[in-house]
């Protein structure tokens, strides 16, 4: 996984670090969640076959404060 050209000009970069996200007022951590981030102008983008919004989505449904990708992937 390298690194991918950005909107702003820059470069995004593979990480899997941690996200804080809200949704609809309730702010969830996810944690190692493969994305490409860009430190210049903090785009985030997601590879296609990440499945982060359904994983929100669970985090969401079942109050979940902090979600863990790879943990997730076994719930399924
Ligand atoms: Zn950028």
């Amino acid at each position: 996984m390298g690194n991918t050209p950005c909107l702003c000009g820059s470069e995004c970069y593979y990480t899997t670090e941690s996200m804080t996200h809200s949704v609809q007022g309730k702010w969830i951590v996810s944690h190692n969640v493969p994305h490409h981030k860009c430190d210049d102008c903090d785009e985030v983008v997601f590879d296609l076959d990440t499945k982060f919004i359904p994983m929100i989505r669970y985090a969401f449904d079942n109050n979940l404060r902090e979600i863990d990708y790879l943990e997730w992937d076994n719930f399924k």
